[in-house]
């Protein structure tokens, strides 16, 4: 838990959420400025900065985010006409939370990744 991560204070329950799943490791939210009909954030509850820093100090956790993120896809009916799972990392990569998150959008055509 960090004190000065929005996304700590949601796993703590100290600013409220839309959960839309939860398990012992991963929350999955969604995102208060929608890109997307669907559009659910999935996090791992402990603090890491962005998916390079998971992926290497703990890559079953990155899993984990990964399995969640499958199973909100699933419940939220994107299996079939696809979806799009992108992590923004650092400042090329426009993330703005720096807590590690995937984002998870669809139910539309999305377009394409780079215009
Ligand atoms: P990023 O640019 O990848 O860091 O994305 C951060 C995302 O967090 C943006 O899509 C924001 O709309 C979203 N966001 C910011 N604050 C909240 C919040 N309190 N609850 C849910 N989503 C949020």
């Amino acid at each position: 838990m960090t004190s000065d991560c929005l996304f700590c204070r949601i796993v703590a329950g100290e600013i409220p959420a839309t959960i839309v799943r939860e398990t012992a490791t991963t929350l999955a939210f969604r995102d208060i400025d929608p890109k997307a009909p669907v559009h659910v954030l999935v996090i791992p509850k402990e603090h890491y900065a962005d998916v390079a820093t998971l992926g290497q100090a703990d890559p079953e956790l990155a899993g984990q985010v990964l399995a969640t993120a499958a199973e909100v896809a699933e419940a939220e009916g994107l299996l079939a006409d696809g979806f799009r799972l992108m992590f923004n990392t650092g400042g090329y990569g426009g993330q703005e939370v720096f807590h590690v998150h995937a984002h998870l959008l669809g139910g539309a055509p999305l377009g394409p990744m780079l215009a």
